[in-house]
């Protein structure tokens, strides 16, 4: 007796751009790495996937606000990559932003 049993290999379906990720590492879009921040989006880094992650705000693509640049300070967010450390520093620094606002809307006077 043969039967056709298969192991359940797709049993979830997950597939890598199925799950979030960091828009260097997205499955779906090639990156380009540059080493300093840039201020316009770099050889279609602007090209996001659904699960893309902005990694200069550790949000998704489509909460970033900087994400094509367009403003004179915010470089093109798109850009940013771990093998950079002055995005590890934007990093790092929208984080102690995000940290900050968050204490000041959970304590708006500042007695806590
Ligand atoms: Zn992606
Ligand atoms: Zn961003």
């Amino acid at each position: 007796m043969h039967s056709h049993w298969l192991p359940c290999l797709h049993r979830t379906g997950l597939l890598p751009e199925h799950l979030p990720h960091q828009r260097a590492l997205c499955p779906l879009h090639p990156f380009h790495a540059a080493e300093r921040p840039v201020a316009a989006p770099a050889d279609g880094n602007e090209a996001a996937c659904p699960n893309c992650y902005c990694f200069a705000c550790d949000a998704p693509v489509s909460e970033c606000r900087h994400w094509r640049g367009g403003e004179p300070k915010a470089p093109a967010h798109c850009n940013a990559h771990a093998g950079s450390a002055e995005w590890r520093t934007q990093r790092s620094n929208a984080k102690r932003q995000r940290t900050r606002a968050a204490r000041a809307a959970r304590d708006p006077l500042g007695l806590g």
